[in-house]
């Protein structure tokens, strides 16, 4: 028995290629009631960061009505930070419509996203949209999607994707490639919607597994779990239990579930299997756990999680090692936002420092934090900022570092210095592959340590026309006597609890730093990365007065200048190049530092 009456799809496009525009129409065009629309909140939009970055950063959803068919349409985060979020989102959903610009053509950014829906089996609808752009060429379009399925590996059911040909500002769709084949109306899409995408398994008689996929929060409801309901239904007022992901379970009983409808979110009085709903009320409830009666807990299987691998401090502005005069931001602002940013963002972690102003944010990659802080100035925050640094690991005794999978593709005349880049970074090349149109497409193996800052060098590298994708791989023994090199920049405040200063010796451009002062030392430093040798430096303390030597960098505003050398007192020392030592949040017995 399956769920006629509704099909749940994710939608894959590049920015720009009409996302937005397409899923309004299918909203014009639906029975979905007017009260849901608002249609002035455009369906899916996108915000300016993610305009800029050229990827799709927030998942948000839509639900259409079409006749007896609610179609629930779920947009996808379109960058590998965000891997386990398209992942989560690829278990919701029965199917995926993949929009391409019918100038344009395929973009590499949606490759990441495809090849996840395509390893989950999904059915893609394959939209060909801007028909009516002079000097479309629909076929070609086609061609190129059916050689990027091939590649990434899709099944021949994949291979036989329908695809409908539309133009969304006009609202018309055609089956036909022939631009004047267009007619005005959405059905051809919704129609293939309904055919092709498999509907829902009904099994509502059954007990209760809903799924918690993503988080949501609201000052009024608190923490929001949505997800979909994979087994039975749930009603107002049901006893269930939350199973937690550390094998424990909690009973709540049932006091708001939500539907979508349109663009809003509904209270219902009940769900069944194939829908997507949202609850609230039950807690600390998490991305993977289910939700199932008292008396039948039965979990899914967890879902995938992307674990942080670089952090960075946070410093707020006012604060003693910031050392610049004039700011409204007080480190409770920050604290609070940084906190609150943790309500929906399940990759993120904030961390206490033993300094008042000071916070350890780690996320899944740069792109991934770097969203985070320009999100924050845009709102008018002022922050000081580490360089990003990897999160290392213990495994089995041996201290490890977070290894990425890049894969690059550039034009053929760029291959040699980008090789030559990747080798300086430790990067191991795995694969290289020549297309005929002048392409080359390496893959490497690289610590994630070699590939910090590695994307805008890359893109003057290549001119501007190489492509660089990257995923977490694995936790790798550490590559000893080694440091990413040309960097400058240094530590940090040192201030031990009794107003003893401490201060470093001269920063070595390519040396490990460790600082062992066998005292609590803390830290809280500022470190920017300045195109310039003679830029790097120190924040010393000295009880709560700081000594500060920073001046304005040029690629960062946290940039430090100090005199070259400064004095090394009392109980420091340099450990050996190659020892690295663990940071734990709370107590910092080694704090190293490099550059
Ligand atoms: P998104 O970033 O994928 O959500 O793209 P938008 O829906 O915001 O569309 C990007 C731009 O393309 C906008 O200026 C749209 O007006 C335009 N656009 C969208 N669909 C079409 C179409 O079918 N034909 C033409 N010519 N332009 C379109």
């Amino acid at each position: 028995k399956t769920r006629e009456d509704i099909r749940n799809i994710a939608i894959i496009a590049h920015v720009d290629h009409g996302k937005t525009t397409l899923v309004n129409e299918l909203l014009k065009q639906s029975d979905t009631l007017p009260e849901h629309m608002h249609l002035e909140d455009r369906a899916l939009d996108s915000n300016a960061i993610e305009r800029e970055r050229g990827i799709t950063i927030l998942s948000k959803n839509t639900a259409v009505q079409y006749g007896k068919t609610k179609i629930n349409i779920l947009d996808t985060p379109g960058h590998a930070d965000f891997g386990g979020e398209v992942e989560r989102i690829m278990k919701m959903v029965d199917g995926v419509l993949l929009v391409v610009d019918a100038y344009e053509g395929t973009m590499p950014q949606t490759r990441f996203v495809l090849k996840k829906a395509l390893e989950q089996h999904l059915t893609p609808i394959v939209v060909i949209n801007k028909i009516d752009r002079p000097g479309a060429r629909p076929e070609e379009v086609v061609d190129e999607v059916l050689e990027l399925f091939i590649e990434l590996g899709a099944d021949d059911e994949q291979l036989e994707f329908p695809v409908v040909y539309t133009s969304a500002v006009n609202g018309t769709s055609s089956l036909d490639s022939d631009p004047a084949t267009q007619e005005h109306t959405m059905n051809y899409l919704f129609d293939t919607i309904v055919k092709t995408i498999p509907a829902p398994l009904d099994n509502s008689d059954e007990p209760l597994q809903f799924q918690v996929a993503m988080l949501d929060y609201n000052d009024y409801v608190g923490r929001i779990g949505i997800g979909r309901i994979f087994r039975g239904s749930i009603h107002l007022g049901d006893n269930v239990s939350v199973l937690k992901l550390d094998g424990t379970h909690k009973n709540f009983r049932v006091t708001k579930i939500f539907g979508f409808f349109g663009l809003k979110r509904v209270e219902v009085d009940s769900a069944k299997a194939g829908d997507l709903i949202a609850v609230s009320g039950m807690e600390d409830i998490f991305v993977g756990e289910t939700v199932t009666p008292v008396d039948h807990p039965d979990a899914l299987p967890i879902l995938r999680i992307d674990e942080p691998t670089l952090q960075m401090t946070f410093l707020a502005n006012d604060s003693p090692f910031a050392g610049q005069e004039g700011t409204e931001v007080t480190a409770r602002k920050l604290e609070d936002r940084l906190k609150s940013q943790l309500h929906t963002d399940v990759s993120l972690r904030v961390e206490d420092t033993d300094l008042p102003s000071a916070w350890i944010v780690s996320g899944r990659g740069e792109l991934h934090l770097s969203i985070l802080v320009e999100e924050m100035r845009r709102e008018g925050f002022e922050l000081q900022l580490s360089r990003p640094e990897v999160i290392y690991k213990d495994i089995d005794g041996v201290t490890c570092e977070p290894f990425e999978s890049v894969q690059i593709d550039t034009p053929n005349e760029y291959v040699g210095s980008v090789i030559d880049s990747m080798s300086q970074r430790k990067g191991e090349m795995k694969n290289m592959e020549t297309t005929d149109n002048g392409q080359t497409r390496l893959t490497f193996l690289a610590p994630a340590r070699g590939l910090i800052g590695y994307s805008t060098e890359f893109m003057s590298q290549t001119g501007g026309y190489g492509i660089m994708n990257h995923t977490f791989a694995k936790y790798l023994p550490v590559i000893k006597n080694w440091t990413p090199g040309r960097r400058t920049g240094a530590l940090v405040s040192i201030n031990q609890g009794t107003a003893t200063t401490y201060s470093l010796q001269s920063v070595e451009d390519r040396g490990t730093l460790f600082v062992d002062a066998g005292v609590q030392v803390y830290e809280g430093m500022i470190v920017g990365e300045s195109s310039r040798e003679q830029d790097i430096g120190v924040n010393v303390t000295k009880g709560k007065n700081l000594t500060n030597t920073r001046a304005a960098g040029k690629d960062h505003a946290a940039a430090i200048r100090t005199p070259k050398s400064l004095s090394l007192e009392e109980s420091i020392e340099f450990l050996n190049e190659d020892e690295y030592c663990e940071v734990t949040p709370k107590s910092i017995r080694l704090r190293k530092k490099i550059l």
